[in-house]
């Protein structure tokens, strides 16, 4: 490096963002903040593996054989540390680019956080990765020092003691990659001490996938194993419960895991974790949905979504197969015919390893369905050829077993003689919806019926036509056939109905007062216990449908229905007796039909019933 070209040290102030970040951490008393050690690993973890991949089609770069790792260095008496990476280092614009101008999203939440209320800071601090910063929690002063691995760049160095500013200026640096020097305040003196440095990799970092050295004498201090890579039977679950804190600074335990490791048709290392919460928290290490891709331990991709349907989504893990190409670009590797094998090989263990759970944990895969449920709901409503391998994922509760978690099994083996169709009912509430008159015939005859009550169940319906040779059927249809001996049977059990005759000249004062709320009145054979019951007309669009566009576009309108009436109830038999002009007979229909509406979640003003009721209350005592 000739003088003459090089830029002379400059004084540069930090973005207003920065700022901010560096004046929270500095006056921060979080107990951990040993946690700066594993972003500072982390980073260099990340600096290696791009060299690891850049070398894998460029061998033009700096120190190509140097070995990839991280080495730590203390000094007591000094109270310094230094971390010092072989990775693909920084050029003077990228160090003033990366250390002074972009916090990331993650430290930008956390700025956020810390504005909204500053004791839940110290929570979430250690859950956080605010990135290199976190440092200043513990330094009096920085000085970054690096040297890219493209072959011209020069050697610069960064200063900054966490004030408005930070210096850029050339370096003498004669090996590849990143050194961070800290100067430790006073009370992190400890953070100078092999032992504690030692303790502290291994707690955070033990899965780094690079070698850790620390102290003169080079002594590794991570494992650096590769989880996956292992026999499955060799690992203890406390591993797998250890790796997937650290893979995710999750601190719950995850609901199920499963590994794969497999040599034919295709080599692939598989492992899958299925986190206890569908959402993830703003401090998740994870910051998009997708395995981590892998080949021969490279980090190949970071967020992979074409490795599991986009349903399965919630899924964390990795996937390595050495058959991968690696001699193609990161953006293409997503088109190769292996990686639709390999999505393949990877759904089938996940769809196995849930029905195991089903079967050998009824609680954990209960939690699991309350928590994931509404994706696979939505896989049976939109992965047309998959969906039949989701079937038996699904549950619900029903009618005659409300207090259970059903598979559609369950349902099947309860099946009456001569049952051959799934009947179910939607509503908007467990608790209504057992109150329907829609399951009048159903409650006397001894039917089961599935309450589906999740606004996606509707979704999910135009995907589930039908289970094995059984159709399901919603008891709310008003063509719906039911087994033929069972409905002669019941009839003749049934109360006497009011007279044909009669019950027409009922019918027309219906239609005079209903008005065109309805578009028809007419008698039902389904009816026992209740007055009355919406059904759709004929050719209009059906219930689920009605609920998909009710969910879609908040202005559908709901089409008007045919009230059919129970020819056999009490209050009609009586309300025929009532004069007709009469406003008592007009409050009964009105609140027959109000009811009807408020048992379907169609009403949009229930309190608006009050006067009338008690209008009937009033006539009622009189
Ligand atoms: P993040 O790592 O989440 O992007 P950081 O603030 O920790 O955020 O780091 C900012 C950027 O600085 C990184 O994205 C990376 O480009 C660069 N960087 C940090 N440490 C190193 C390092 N040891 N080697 C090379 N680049 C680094």
């Amino acid at each position: 490096m000739s003088e003459k070209t090089e830029q002379p040290e400059q004084t540069v102030a930090f973005k207003a963002e920065i700022k901010q970040l560096l004046n929270i951490l500095i006056h921060s008393l979080y107990t951990e903040r040993e946690i700066f050690l594993r972003e500072l690993i982390s980073n260099a973890s990340d600096a290696l593996n791009r060299m690891r991949f850049e070398m894998l089609t460029n061998r033009e770069v700096r120190d190509p054989d140097a070995e990839l790792k991280i080495t730590i260095t203390a000094d007591e008496e000094a109270r310094t540390l230094t971390i010092t990476d072989s990775g693909v280092g920084m050029t003077a614009e990228e160090l003033a680019e990366n250390l002074g101008t972009i916090a990331h999203s993650g430290a930008r939440a956390f700025i956020e956080a810390a504005q909204e209320d500053q004791e839940k800071l110290t929570d979430v601090i250690g859950q956080f990765g605010v990135g290199f910063y976190s440092v200043f929690m513990a330094a009096e002063w920085v000085r970054v020092t690096s040297l890219s691995y493209q072959p011209d760049a020069a050697a610069a160095t960064w200063y900054a003691t966490g004030a408005d500013t930070y210096t850029l200026g050339p370096a003498e640096k004669q090996t590849r990659g990143t050194q961070i020097e800290i100067k430790l305040k006073e009370d992190a003196a400890e953070f100078a001490k092999e032992h504690r440095l030692r303790e502290v990799v291994k707690k955070h970092s033990d899965f780094v996938a690079f070698p850790i050295y620390i102290g003169e004498d080079e002594e590794q201090a991570n494992q650096q194993t590769a989880l996956w890579r292992k026999q499955p039977h060799s690992v203890e679950d406390e591993q797998y419960a250890e790796f997937y804190q650290q893979f995710t600074l999750d601190m719950q335990e995850p609901l199920l895991h499963t590994h794969l490791v497999a040599d034919a048709p295709v080599q692939v290392y598989a492992l899958l974790f299925v986190p206890a919460k569908a959402e993830r928290n703003i401090f998740s290490l994870r910051r998009e949905d997708g395995l981590k891709l892998y080949s021969r331990k490279v980090l190949i991709q970071e967020y992979t979504t074409d490795l599991l349907p986009e349903y399965f989504r919630f899924v964390d893990g990795v996937v390595d197969s050495e058959d991968l190409p690696l001699n193609v670009s990161r953006e293409s590797v997503q088109s190769t015919a292996l990686m639709a094998r390999l999505k393949k090989i990877v759904t089938g263990q996940l769809l196995k390893a849930l029905k195991d759970l089903a079967e050998k944990d009824t609680e954990k895969y209960i939690a699991f369905w309350k928590e994931h449920g509404p994706f696979i709901k939505q896989g049976i409503a939109t992965d047309h050829a998959g969906r039949t391998d989701l079937y038996p994922l699904v549950r619900f509760h029903t009618t005659t077993h409300p207090g259970e978690w059903s598979a559609l099994d369950d349902y099947v083996g309860r099946m009456k003689d001569g049952q051959t169709a799934i009947y179910y009912i939607l509503g908007d509430d467990e608790r209504s919806v057992t109150r329907s008159p829609h399951l009048d015939y159903f409650r006397e005859h001894d039917y089961e019926v599935i309450t589906l009550t999740d606004p996606i169940d509707s979704f999910m319906l135009m995907g589930l036509p039908q289970y094995q040779e059984h159709p399901l059927q919603n008891v709310a249809a008003a063509d719906l056939e039911l087994p033929e001996d069972e409905s002669e049977e019941a009839d003749a059990e049934e109360a006497p109905a009011i007279p044909e005759d009669e019950f027409g000249g009922l019918v027309e004062r219906f239609k005079q007062h209903l008005g065109d709320k309805v578009t028809d009145v007419r008698a039902s054979t389904r009816l026992s216990g209740s007055v009355a019951r919406l059904v759709d007309p004929e050719g209009s669009l059906n219930q689920e449908m009605q609920r998909v566009y009710r969910l879609v576009d908040r202005e559908f309108e709901v089409p008007k229905k045919v009230l059919e009436l129970n020819p056999r109830h009490e209050i009609l038999k009586k309300l025929k007796d009532v004069p007709q002009d009469s406003e008592l007979s007009e409050a009964i229909i009105d609140q027959i039909y109000d009811s009807a509406l408020l048992i379907e979640g169609l009403l949009p003003d229930p309190a608006s019933m009050i006067p009338r009721i008690q209008e009937l209350m009033q006539a009622a005592l009189k």
